[in-house]
């Protein structure tokens, strides 16, 4: 079976995690800051604070920026349910953008549409690896005076301008199992805000300043140093990870061009894409359903994803949820029905890649 994910652990790898196991030290210590101080540099910002997962590298900068009940942040309704969950873990309500179509990411003028004078945080998903329209969004943050909070799960080493996605705003990232840069469980926040940084380091190890000096109420979100040496080497070779990824995105549209029915995923001018996900979009004109195709891939020995089935706030827990506003989103809830990802991750070799457009063509050709 060729996955839709897969990790490259080698030897370097080894031997950082020997080197932690043999100090002796598990938690948070001189691995962790070794990865933070990499991390910020191929991020472009001061600081990069890293944590136990993605998800609360989402909810930390929402806390610290003092995000809570009564406040508006307002983000795409196309993404995992991590982005919602965070926003209602701080007791804030999520308001809705609809996407561009074209992009899997949130339309400026939705999102300027859905501003409030209770909207404090403008929270961008650069979904699959794409970077959403900073440009755009920055601009409307500021006009705003709200607080730009990028989800970078997705999308580590990703550009707009030629800026690293997660400096623009605040980002946050993800080091779960199956992203970019996979350490099983991970996250982190990057910032060039001194001060936010310090409130972050704060929030994370129970907002204690000197030891048994608590100055804010925290909690424990810290990473472990054995996750910290699984990350490193991934991230001193993300160029040439991101570059086997943008290969294998590039064969698969030049294989799988003009086939009825199917729609390719493209980058935006002035953004590099990271392909997280190779992610079509399967039209009613096409020969098979979404799931009849799913199933023919699978019997072919191809895994494939469906990212995501449904608009996140579609579920009755949200639907009925008082931090949901819920808004017409036709593009997201369209995107949910259309797409399938493929395989496109970087241990892909040649004949994988024939056999995934070959066995596309003769299913939907
Ligand atoms: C993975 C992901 C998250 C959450 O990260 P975890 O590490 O799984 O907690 C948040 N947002 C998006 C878009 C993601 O893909």
């Amino acid at each position: 079976m060729i996955p839709i994910a897969a990790v490259d652990l080698d030897e370097r790898t080894e031997k950082l995690v020997l080197e932690v196991l043999r100090s002796g030290r598990l938690a948070q210590g001189p691995m962790v800051e070794r990865f933070e101080s990499l991390f910020a540099d191929r991020c472009g910002t001061r600081h990069a604070v890293a944590v136990a997962n993605g998800t609360v590298a989402l909810v930390a900068p929402l806390q610290a920026l003092g995000i809570g009940p009564g406040d508006e942040v307002v983000t795409s309704p196309f993404t995992f349910v991590a982005t919602l969950n965070a926003i209602l873990e701080t007791g804030a309500t999520a308001r809705f953008a609809d996407i561009d179509p074209a992009t899997f990411t949130v339309r400026p003028d939705a999102v300027a549409a859905a501003l409030t004078d209770r909207t404090k945080v403008i929270l961008p998903v650069h979904l699959f690896g794409q970077p959403a329209d900073l440009g755009a969004l920055t601009a409307l943050a500021a006009d705003h005076g709200c607080a730009l909070v990028e989800d970078a799960a997705q999308a580590h080493g990703a550009t707009f301008a030629g800026r690293p996605a997660g400096s623009f705003g605040t980002g946050c990232f993800s080091f779960y199992a199956t992203k970019n840069i996979a350490m099983g469980e991970g996250g982190a926040v990057t910032t060039s805000d001194d001060d936010l940084a310090d409130r972050l380091r704060l929030l994370r190890n129970q907002g204690m300043r000197a030891r048994y000096e608590y100055e804010i109420v925290g909690h424990n979100y810290r990473l472990s140093e054995l996750q910290a040496a699984v990350g490193i080497p991934q991230l001193e070779h993300l160029d040439a990870l991101i570059g086997a990824r943008q290969a294998h995105a590039q064969t698969l549209s030049d294989g799988l061009a003009d086939l009825e029915g199917v729609v390719l995923p493209t980058c935006a001018p002035d953004r590099t894409h990271v392909w997280h996900q190779y992610t079509v979009r399967l039209t009613s004109d096409a020969r098979r359903t979404r799931d009849d195709l799913a199933a023919a891939l699978g019997e072919k020995g191809i895994a494939t994803g469906i990212y995501y089935p449904r608009v996140a706030f579609d579920y009755a827990c949200y639907r009925d949820h008082p931090g949901v506003a819920i808004t017409p989103v036709p593009e997201a809830e369209r995107a949910a029905a259309e797409v399938l990802a493929l395989p496109v991750h970087p241990q892909l070799s040649a004949s994988d890649l024939d056999h995934i457009i070959s066995a596309m063509r003769e299913l939907l050709g």
